[in-house]
């Protein structure tokens, strides 16, 4: 398969976005052209065709977190699927309680709707983590009041790749009647994630973390027990049961399924090999250079996340050394600032060694020869930088 290398240059930011797979693409192509009806049109077999074509993709969708095909919203990504349960659960549970739990190392897409929210007179409490990046349930446990309407805990972090005990997070908030939204964007396709068993409410994801398409993702909505209200962002058609109105995206959608159903199929082998690749950069990396330190715990981490910093190597100077390596510094991803990581902070990661830190993102494509060349370009660079030839 296509390795989908550009100029040489090889790509390790896999948490940012990841290429679309040629299978996804090869599904999509059809309804670009000749299948292009609209799921609104029932009249004719245009509409019926493009209404059964979703409906199977929802069901597909569906499969990956164990969720019902009703209880799917199609919106633009993950962004938007956070923004329509928070917002959505503030609306609709006004009446009920004013008060949201999240964490400090939420997306942005999370953190700044709550933010809007607080603007808003909602009040949100956000948790600390500890030094391993991850949550710990008792501190959600104690920041719950009779007040609290919802509580937000990602699955896993986009920086550090930590996994978070979301399945014990969300049983505290069932035995206190209070809602829990997961932003599963890192997280779905990467590791098994069942929306019943681990008792999620709301469950945020994406197609383009899962070499799916930009611009589609979806929400999980519980449909019972609890039944989740949520007061829609976009009216307007009454599209996907009112909850979010517009034209839907049927070749976005059916790249969408296809990349679940690979992910589904394929997500036990492909984190073996992802994980042993990742493990390998990072042996040459040690084995080379001192002063390496790994950020989080080595283990509750996705297969395919390296974080670490090379302390007094600057991760800007290092990435304008490196044109054919993509990879990011540690720094959050504000598309237009590269402000030292919140997310590091939060774990207490002293500020010297935030400017210092890189995250790896390895992915389906990447090669052992990529994970040679990148692992011998990084240690020159990292020697030059510290003048050690
Ligand atoms: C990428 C990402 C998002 C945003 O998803 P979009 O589909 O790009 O809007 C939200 N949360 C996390 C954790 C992410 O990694």
């Amino acid at each position: 398969m296509k390795t989908f290398k550009r100029d040489g240059t090889i790509y390790l930011d896999h948490h940012a976005t990841t290429p679309m797979d040629p299978r996804v693409l090869k599904a999509m192509l059809p309804y670009f052209v000749h299948r292009f009806g609209n799921t609104a049109s029932f009249t004719h077999s245009f509409g019926r065709e493009a209404q059964e074509t979703v409906d199977l993709a929802r069901s597909q969708i569906a499969r990956l977190i164990q969720a019902q095909a009703q209880d799917i919203v199609f919106t633009s990504g993950a962004t938007e699927s956070n923004n329509l349960a928070l917002k959505g659960v503030a609306q609709a549970y006004r009446s009920k309680g004013d008060h949201f739990i999240s964490s400090r190392i939420e997306h942005k897409s999370v953190l700044d709707p709550l933010k809007r929210l607080s603007q808003n007179g909602f009040r949100v409490t956000l948790v600390p983590v500890g030094r391993d990046g991850i949550v710990d349930p008792s501190d959600v446990k104690k920041a719950i009041t009779p007040k609290t309407i919802l509580i937000s805990i990602m699955a896993a972090n986009n920086e550090t790749g930590a996994i978070q005990p979301i399945a014990d997070i969300a049983r505290i908030a069932k035995k206190r009647g209070v809602l829990f939204h997961s932003d599963g964007a890192q997280a779905v396709g990467k590791i098994p994630i069942d929306v019943r068993k681990m008792g999620i409410d709301l469950l945020s994801f994406t197609a383009h973390k899962i070499y799916g398409p930009k611009g589609v993702g979806a929400l999980y909505v519980r449909k019972k027990e609890p039944r989740v209200n949520l007061v829609p962002m976009l009216d307007g058609g009454g599209h996907e049961t009112g909850l979010r109105s517009g034209t839907l995206n049927v070749p976005g959608i059916v790249g969408f399924a296809k990349a679940c159903e690979i992910c589904r199929k394929t997500m036990k082998v492909e984190n073996r090999k992802i994980a042993a690749l990742r493990d390998q950069f990072k042996e040459k990396l040690f084995q080379a250079i001192p002063g390496g330190v790994i950020h989080g715990q080595w283990r509750k981490r996705l297969p395919n996340n390296l974080n670490l910093s090379f302390l007094d190597v600057d991760a800007g100077d290092l990435m304008r050394a490196l044109p054919a390596l993509a990879f990011s510094s540690g720094s959050a991803c504000t598309s237009t600032s590269l402000e030292p990581s919140y997310v590091l902070k939060a774990m207490g990661v002293p500020k010297a060694q935030r400017r210092s830190s890189l995250r790896f993102g390895f992915g389906r494509f990447n090669t052992q020869r990529d994970v040679e060349r990148a692992g011998t370009l990084l240690i020159r660079a990292v020697k030059n930088l510290r003048g050690v030839v």
